[in-house]
């Protein structure tokens, strides 16, 4: 993943792509066994650009007895960031934006909770309204690409495959809200618990949506089999010759490869599917695999992103 590059603050007027605004939580409300949704406030969200579909954001998390103090905030604050003490930096972590209501000034953010591992889930399991949060978000005064939009389909694109578990689920959501009516194609989401469901919301009528829940099973295990079956049924009107596509080592390295042109608009060609595929990095690879090397998806045709790595922290803390 390419990280936007931190480039302001809100109490400049620069209109960089992306800033930090300050936040406090207004609303919680429980989707479904495993997910919340955090409504948070702030006059600065006013300006808090609404790109919709994947648009990624940090959430920076206070630090126990000193909370979000430390936190720089100048042009530089990344780079400040980094050479903080460890004891000193404030955790960040890789979400989606669901909602943005500027005349409210408030966001919406679902996070799915896997309990008190980690800091963005203990966060979200303990959290109550009043909490106060930074994020790193884009601003509306700049006029240009944002950047952290990662789902770039060639315009005129014939039919969409979107696939993920529960970390996708809400970035998937909002491609679905915003994808023209008469799209067609498949959305495969696995979930942890059935009532997690109720974290999706409307979709195009030709697309057919498909939330799954594992059940207590493994991480992908109905996602791989899922997502098999669908591109049985929408790729072999598209599809070339297999080819061999080198791994990805998701132990060292992030799975992410997105088609995108130099200026990271949607490539100009003409597709008849697209797909966009994230979650769990190992789970990703799998798919990757079968689709590009088992049936010969065009690889400038499919996004693979790996969102988290089990057993792996996000590498931001
Ligand atoms: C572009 C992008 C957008 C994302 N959008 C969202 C979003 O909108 N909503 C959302 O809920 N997540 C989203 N994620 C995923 C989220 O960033 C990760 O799940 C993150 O690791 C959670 O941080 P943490 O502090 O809870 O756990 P970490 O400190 O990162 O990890 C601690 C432990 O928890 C494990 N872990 C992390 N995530 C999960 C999980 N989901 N289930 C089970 N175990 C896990 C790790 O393997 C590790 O062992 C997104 C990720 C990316 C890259």
């Amino acid at each position: 993943m390419t990280s936007a590059a931190p480039s302001s603050t809100r109490t400049e007027q620069s209109a960089a792509p992306f800033g930090i605004f300050q936040v406090r939580v207004r609303r919680i409300e429980a989707l479904g066994e495993n997910f919340r949704r955090f409504t948070f406030e702030g006059p600065d969200l006013a300006t808090f650009a609404d790109n919709g579909r994947d648009q990624r954001i940090k959430l920076i998390f206070p630090l126990p007895r000193v909370g979000l103090d430390p936190m720089p905030t100048g042009t530089d604050w990344y780079q400040q960031w980094r050479e903080l003490p460890a004891d000193l930096r404030n955790p960040l972590r890789t979400y989606t934006v669901r909602n943005v209501r500027n005349e409210s000034s408030e966001i919406d953010v679902d996070i799915a909770v896997h309990g008190r591992v980690g800091v963005a889930s203990a966060w979200a399991v303990d959290a109550a309204v009043g909490d106060e949060l930074k994020i790193f978000g884009p601003d509306n005064r700049f006029t240009g690409v944002h950047g952290g939009v990662d789902f770039l389909p060639p315009s005129g694109t014939g039919g969409f495959l979107l696939a993920g578990d529960e970390t996708a689920l809400p970035a998937i959501a909002s491609i679905l809200e915003r994808l023209p009516a008469d799209s067609t194609g498949e959305a495969l989401i696995e979930v942890a618990a059935d009532s997690d469901r109720a974290a999706v919301g409307s979709c195009p009528p030709g697309v057919r949506l498909q939330v799954l829940s594992r059940d207590g099973g493994p991480s992908g295990s109905v996602l791989v089999p899922a997502v098999r079956e669908a591109a049985a049924r929408l790729l072999p009107t598209v599809s070339g010759a297999a080819v061999e596509v080198e791994d990805v080592d998701i132990e060292t390295g992030l799975l992410w490869e997105v088609p995108a042109d130099e200026s990271g608009g949607a490539l100009a060609r003409q597709t008849a599917l697209y797909a966009w595929l994230a979650g769990e990095a190992g789970v990703i690879k799998t798919l990757r695999r079968h689709l590009v090397s088992e049936l010969g998806m065009d690889r400038r045709s499919v996004a693979f992103m790996g969102y988290w790595r089990t057993g792996r922290a996000e590498n931001n803390s």
